[in-house]
């Protein structure tokens, strides 16, 4: 899971991508819900649009499905654009947030409701199928079950079931676990993950949990005000965030700015000595990026990358809040007026110091200015 390219999925690089959006724009009056955005989805990959609320994930995933047309840009399909194509005609499987599932119809009832719109594939009477899909989301005995009956998790995974029946080509999930508790969550993710790369169904997923996110997909589309930021497997966009925007929704990260004073070449690589606030900082930079004395540099630290009492850079804070979560403790500590996190298996209090090698920053902005 969140592996570092597409694995799983089945094309090679001439194949036309199973979906591309190219120039889409989406605009309701004056908003635009989606900004002229591009990218493409290969073929069995799992892909995440992930942001934080009204930054056009929904919208994007319903221009896919075909339930809103573009203003202006193409959506295709394995090369084929589908403009005006209706959503019944193109072969996705859709869930929602809210599964949706008809109340006075058995659970094996709803399923094969996905089939009164097209036979079961490769020739499976309607009941075989409906069985084979009760298999694969682990509910094999639930088919004369009421769905009243059965949790958020599983009616959740029902749902999926009947969105599969078909055998569609794509897979589209808004927030499909948003109204579960976190731990089922967990759970329903595993299995969600399981389901799609047992079948290699290429998969579209919306979720605002960038935990989920980095979880669950092959590449994930930080999305901001209607555009993705970044587009990139999970490590990346965890490890090399393309902004400040993208460093700071995805997980918690410190962030820093600061004037270039130095440049020191070490063997390899560079290292720029950066004044934040009258403190001088080194932070490792990639020498084809020519940062130069003067230059303005944004950079950021992970908060597991922030060692207490060590590191080749140190900062003396003082510790403001801790939040026990288990594994390890969240500590926000406060350094001449900005917030630091740090992680932590010890108890920490009053004033410490903090470090980190050049090596653990990550640059996220470079001016000249
Ligand atoms: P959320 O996580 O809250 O569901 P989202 O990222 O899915 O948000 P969208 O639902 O795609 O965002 O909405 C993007 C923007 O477009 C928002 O500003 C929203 O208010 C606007 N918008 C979406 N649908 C419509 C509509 N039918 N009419 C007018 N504005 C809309």
């Amino acid at each position: 899971m969140g592996s570092e390219g597409a694995e799983g999925a089945a094309d090679s690089p001439t194949d036309p991508p199973a979906v591309e959006l190219d120039g889409v724009t989406k605009r309701y009056g004056d908003t635009a819900a989606v900004d002229d955005v591009s990218f493409q989805v290969r073929e069995g990959e799992f892909f995440t649009l992930v942001g934080p609320s009204g930054c056009g994930k929904t919208t994007t995933l319903r221009l896919i499905a075909g339930f809103e047309e573009p203003s202006s840009g193409t959506v295709r399909f394995f090369g084929d654009s589908v403009a005006g194509v209706p959503p019944e005609d193109r072969d996705v499987g859709v869930v929602f947030q809210n599964y949706a599932l008809f109340p006075h119809m058995t659970v094996g009832e709803n399923v094969g409701y996905g089939l009164n719109f097209a036979d079961p594939p490769e020739g499976a009477t309607r009941d075989e199928r409906v069985a084979e899909l009760l298999e694969l989301v682990d509910l094999p005995d639930a088919a004369d079950r009421d769905p009243e009956s059965l949790s958020g998790g599983q009616r959740q995974r029902v749902a999926m079931a009947r969105a599969l029946a078909p055998g569609p080509d794509l897979l589209l999930l808004d927030e499909p676990m948003s109204a579960l508790d976190a731990q089922l969550r967990e759970r329903l993710r595993v299995q969600v993950r399981r389901i799609q790369s047992e079948l290699g169904i290429t998969t579209v997923y919306v979720t605002h949990d960038q935990e989920e996110a980095l979880a669950i997909s092959d590449r994930v589309a930080v999305m901001r005000d209607g555009r993705p930021e970044q587009v990139a497997p999970p490590r990346t966009v965890y490890r090399e965030p393309s902004s400040r925007f993208v460093a700071e929704f995805v997980g918690d990260n410190n962030a820093f700015a600061g004037r270039v004073t130095a440049i020191e070449d070490a063997s390899g690589s560079a290292v720029a000595a950066v004044d934040v606030d009258g403190e001088v900082l080194r932070v490792a930079v990639d020498k084809a990026n020519n940062v130069a004395p003067g230059d303005r540099l944004t950079f950021c630290v992970r908060p597991e990358y922030l060692r207490i009492g060590a590191g080749d850079s140190r900062l003396t804070a003082t510790v403001e809040s801790a939040e026990f979560l288990g594994e390890t403790t969240r500590v926000t500590l406060d350094w001449g007026g900005r917030d630091l996190v740090v992680r932590t298996r010890d108890p920490l209090s009053g004033e410490i110091v903090v470090g980190f090698d050049p090596e653990d920053a990550h640059v996220i902005g470079v001016s000249g200015e």
